[in-house]
């Protein structure tokens, strides 16, 4: 399955994913021109559309794409009231089938209630929208820190060597606040230094890998809920 990244609005990254079948998706498009103007450049139409939650700016693409394709909507089944251009709903322990390629889906409530992940095993990555960030990881604006240290533990479970496609670039402004948490952590530090360079270059700084993320992320070193949950709070005071 080929990846490609898809900078939208402010900070935003919509996902194209084209599977070796030929079938095509995209993650969270929260506008479509650009996606359509992708898609047109390499010739290709559009299979799906998945959303990881029902945010406008992961969903905002959706009617427009659904009319120049006419392609299926898959998003979180808890979400169906609240995205009106939801054709089949998806749901924790979901398998999702893209032409070969196939995901599981897992609920991860905290940012949202309804918030799903997509993970595709074979390929090593996981979409995870606005759950995890690099070097951080999406405010509660609808579960507690406890339903979104649960989340974050269901990724931590996955394998090391899992690449993450995160719903936002937000990397360099979360690892600033992440040096002031944990300042002698070494492996932080020199992630920090890449994040510059590559946001000097205008360079994404997704995807990175789990085992990265653990490293050096305060979010996920946090080892208890309790923990986490202060962490978070002084995020948001920042
Ligand atoms: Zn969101």
């Amino acid at each position: 399955m080929k990846i490609e990244l898809i900078p939208l609005l402010q900070d935003n990254y919509a996902y194209l994913l084209i599977d070796g079948s030929g079938t095509v998706a995209v993650i969270d498009p929260s506008e479509a021109a650009p996606v359509q103007d992708l898609l047109e450049s390499r010739g290709l139409t559009l299979d799906m559309i998945i959303n990881t939650h029902h945010h406008g700016d992961h969903t905002g693409g959706n009617a427009a794409l659904k009319k120049a394709y006419g392609c299926k909507v898959y998003a979180p089944e808890a979400d169906a009231y609240r995205i009106s251009t939801l054709d089949s709903g998806l749901k924790d322990g979901d398998t999702l089938n893209l032409g070969q390629s196939s995901a599981q889906v897992f609920a991860t409530p905290g940012h949202t209630n309804g918030h799903i992940c997509l993970y595709f095993a074979e390929d090593k990555a996981l979409f995870c929208g606005d759950t995890l960030f690099g070097l951080g990881c999406g405010r509660l604006f609808e579960g507690t820190p406890e339903q979104m240290w649960e989340s974050l533990s269901k990724i931590m479970a996955l394998p090391d060597d899992t690449d993450i496609y995160c719903g936002h670039e937000y990397t360099l402004e979360n690892g600033t606040f992440c040096l002031d948490i944990d300042p002698d952590n070494t492996d932080l530090q020199q992630r920090m230094a890449d994040v510059r360079s590559a946001r000097e270059q205008n360079l994404p700084t997704i995807p990175f890998t789990l085992a990265l993320e653990k490293k050096t992320s305060p979010f996920l070193r946090a080892g208890s809920a309790e923990r986490f949950a202060e962490i978070r709070c002084l995020r948001d005071a920042v």
